[in-house]
């Protein structure tokens, strides 16, 4: 489904671009209920190994923004979760893919960080890092309402991957494109 009179082609995506990465349920499978604790409950969805390399070889910069209230809840710590990152960085890397960098929040819900999504704090982390994005030259890509709203606030484009398009059609301002997974995304740029 795309909803903007536009197609993606015609934003003319180029280095000067910028990728917001969503990782739970858009790189890896969500574990129904719980938390990715460790490497061997990671599990890529499919495709999205793929759709990272020919993403990152479009876009300038590639920036995975994600919330793990897991730790914040002490289900797993930041080590654990630093495994999982390297080791998932690693097969993106032997295929070609990459990532700039990782940016987390491991604050619960309830705490209403501003560096947790939807609130905007890791985008301005990831600018203050890398001073050449630009947010109006920049797309979120996630499988949350959560992920549009963070997209929203930062004037992004605004990628919505799942398979259930009934709940982009109930946030049609917070959606402007939507794709079954990042794979279909990245074939359509
Ligand atoms: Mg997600």
């Amino acid at each position: 489904m795309k909803k903007l009179k536009l197609s993606l082609k015609n934003l003319n995506i180029d280095k000067s671009w910028t990728l917001f990465l969503d990782r739970d349920g858009v790189i890896n499978k969500l574990l129904p209920d719980d938390y990715v604790k460790n490497w061997d409950e990671f599990k890529f969805v499919g495709g999205s190994i793929d759709a990272i390399k020919t993403l990152s070889g479009i876009f300038g910069r590639t920036i995975i923004v994600t919330n793990q209230q897991g730790i914040g809840k002490g289900i797993m710590n930041e080590n654990d979760l630093d495994d999982i990152h390297s080791k998932m960085l690693k097969e993106i890397e032997n295929n070609n893919g990459k990532i700039d960098k990782i940016y987390f929040c491991p604050s619960i819900a309830e705490e209403n960080s501003f560096l947790r999504k939807p609130n905007v704090g890791m985008a301005l982390k990831a600018r203050k890092e890398f001073p050449e994005i630009n947010f109006r030259k920049s797309i979120i890509a996630g499988d949350t309402i959560s992920d549009m709203k963070f997209g929203f606030k930062l004037k992004m484009i605004k990628v919505f991957l799942s398979e259930n398009i009934d709940i982009c059609r109930a946030y049609p301002q917070l959606v402007d494109f939507s794709f079954k997974d990042l794979k279909e995304f990245s074939i359509e740029l």
